[in-house]
């Protein structure tokens, strides 16, 4: 089975589909959470998601604040700007499929979490140390994870008990080892530096893990935040992937 793993949309409907075009032919999708906030698209993200095949979702820390389900004042003010925005422009159909996401799913081989496998929500895997000790949160061979909007591969060496911290480059085909924590980095809000949208492909027989990157058109999504009002940082943001 192909698998297209995505995370953090965060309603940019045109790097989506950018994204599902490039990704082109896939048996199902994982989608690792925050398909909302930031961005000026949330009702159509959410409509193109639900709709695309074999789909398993979970939820993200800004699907849960706009859901009503963790409370907005633990964000920063832009970030809270941009929720309170998002709240007022959602369906209720998109509403009640966020209200409706899991925190976590186990699938045969891998668990999905939005931020880590030990705090699904919250936590942010940004070191060798948060990393090391997941590895005792999950015991599936794989574990894939979104949130800190930067794609990153974690081994663990069972004899030292340290992770391994291993950045993948665009195109690159790597087999995963059995006990491996693997980020795709973020559709709609890349932090890496490199603004393009980022996505991978799970080849499930094969355990081979394909990071890619697509342009897309920035300027287009920029201009709908700008006559949203929403935050101008998150605006610039978009242009240079931070
Ligand atoms: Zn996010």
């Amino acid at each position: 089975m192909k698998y297209l793993i995505i995370s953090d949309i965060h309603a940019n409907l045109t790097a989506l589909k950018e994204v599902l075009r490039a990704a082109k032919d896939f048996d199902a999708v994982w989608c690792l959470g925050d398909l909302v906030g930031y961005g000026p698209d949330p009702n159509e993200c959410i409509d193109t998601i639900k709709e695309l095949p074999n789909l398993s979702c979970i939820l993200g820390n800004h699907d849960a604040a706009i859901s009503n389900q963790i409370n907005p004042e633990t964000f920063n003010q832009e970030a809270r700007a941009s929720i309170h925005w998002t709240k007022k422009t959602l369906a209720e159909s998109s509403l009640t499929f966020l209200q409706n996401l899991p925190e976590k799913i186990e699938m045969e081989s891998v668990t999905l979490a939005h931020g880590s496998p030990r705090r699904p929500v919250w936590e942010y895997l940004l070191d060798i140390q948060s990393a090391t000790e997941n590895f005792d949160h999950f015991i599936t061979p794989f574990c894939f994870v979104g949130h800190t909007h930067l794609p990153v591969i974690y081994t663990i060496n069972e004899v030292e008990k340290t992770a391994r911290l291993r950045v993948p480059t665009s195109e690159e085909i790597l087999t995963l080892s059995p006990r491996t924590i693997v980020n795709p980095g973020s559709v709609g809000q890349p932090r890496d530096r490199d603004p393009r949208a980022s996505f991978a492909i799970f080849d499930s027989i094969a355990n081979t893990w394909k990071c890619q990157r697509v342009r897309y058109n920035i300027s287009e999504v920029q201009s709908r935040m700008a006559s949203n009002n929403l935050p101008e940082r998150h605006i610039l943001r978009l242009a240079s992937g931070w």
